[in-house]
């Protein structure tokens, strides 16, 4: 029997098992409908051979045109990172060397967290400490269960805890809590508030009732998420003056976690951060890619998306993929379409959990003719002088 670990959400969960002999499979089944369909997608994905404009072209041709795209681009924008910790640190490289800024396709969501931990500091927990330790788990956010399907099985439901056998009561706020939240803090801070909502009693009563309990937040509509985390963060921090409590962001995955992780661990800060001046600075409004992008600041977009099939946005700047091959394109082919190596299936990768406290390795399923984006980028950093 083989441990593979999956990358194909936030949960990166090391513990799925598929028996040696079948090793060249293409229709793997592990339990988990999601890492059936990442698994399934890369290994029957066929596509070895680049694209330049859609059409095949030559591996030597295909670098040739991405080092003239690079080394004609003003201000190129490394996008995406949908990926693992090689794919983050290839984009970094590129950005440091050619002058551009980086970001992650879930960049919003990491900006607007780390400006609340930045702003007001925030008391988080681990995925195995709520494991051992949660006697309540507030679950908020839009299906987690749809985004990481091993939520139960591998948090919350287990019997096997170190610090008690009865697992945690759960209850699930969904994305519409923030009148809920808001009320229920300003109850136990024993504040008046102007109009109840039924259901504040029966979550204070669990919250009194508890030890320990913990908000596990998962993805939120943008419009609401900024003030439900802040709710929580305030709600965490009351709470602790007199007991524990503790909150524990599970982020979207697609590398999100690792992308943040390492980019701090390279350039100081993380994503949403521009080489173009020699030097690495952050603006989280103003490098938003999104933002670069419809500005016209950005004047190419580079895409890095191993881990996940669907294409890039579709903007006026021309576009360089280092992407999935099982990856189409329906509307205007990229510039260039390079296929690399899924982490996790065609070659050994790394990424971190959803509480950024592991780093786990991803061993190759089977070998793959595929390049990583690693090597590829390697090999454009050093056919161009450093920009800057
Ligand atoms: S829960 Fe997520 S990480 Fe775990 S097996 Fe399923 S898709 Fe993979």
């Amino acid at each position: 029997m083989a441990y593979i670990s999956c990358p194909f959400c936030a949960m990166v969960c090391d513990d799925l098992s598929l028996p040696l002999h079948n090793r060249e499979t293409t229709t793997p089944q592990f339990g988990c409908n999601k890492a059936d369909q990442g698994f399934r997608s890369a290994l029957q994905a066929t596509r070895q051979t680049p694209l330049i404009d859609g059409e095949e072209a030559s591996w030597e041709a295909a670098m040739k045109q991405a080092g003239s795209l690079l080394k004609g681009a003003k201000h190129p924008l490394f996008h995406g990172l949908a990926g693992d910790l090689l794919d983050s640190r290839a984009a970094i490289r590129m950005a440091d060397h050619f002058g551009g800024s980086i970001d992650h396709l879930h960049g919003d969501a990491i900006a607007r967290n780390l400006r609340i931990y930045q702003q007001s500091g925030w008391q988080i927990s681990s995925m195995g400490e709520v494991r051992n330790r949660a006697d309540l788990v507030i679950l908020i956010g839009t299906a987690p269960e749809q985004l990481y399907p091993r939520l139960r099985e591998k948090m919350l439901e287990g019997s096997e805890r170190l610090h008690g056998d009865v697992p945690p009561t759960i209850r699930e706020l969904g994305d519409d809590c923030l009148d809920l939240l808001s009320i229920v803090r300003a109850r136990l801070a024993g504040k008046p508030v102007q109009q109840d909502i039924a259901d504040s009693e029966t979550l204070i009563g669990q919250i009194n009732a508890a030890s320990y309990p913990v908000f596990v937040i998962a993805p939120l509509p943008e419009q609401r998420a900024e003030l439900i985390v802040r709710t929580c963060v305030g709600l965490v921090r009351d709470l602790n003056e007199t007991r524990r409590s503790a909150l524990l962001m599970l982020g979207a995955g697609d590398g999100d976690t690792t992308a943040q992780l390492s980019a701090t661990w390279h350039n100081g800060f993380g994503i949403r951060t521009c080489h173009a001046k020699g030097y690495p600075e952050q603006d989280l409004q103003m490098q938003a890619g999104d933002r670069l992008l419809q500005s016209g600041e950005a004047d190419l977009l580079v895409w890095f998306s191993s881990l996940r099939c669907d294409p890039p946005p579709a903007v006026a700047q021309p576009t360089i993929v280092f992407g999935h091959p099982a990856m189409s394109f329906t509307d205007k082919p990229p510039a260039l379409f390079l296929p690399v190596a899924v982490p996790g299936v065609h070659r050994r990768g790394y990424l971190h959990r959803a509480d950024g406290l592991r780093l786990v390795p991803l061993p190759a399923l089977r070998e793959s003719p595929l390049p990583d984006s690693g090597a590829l980028c390697d090999q454009l950093i050093s056919q161009e002088p450093r920009r800057c």
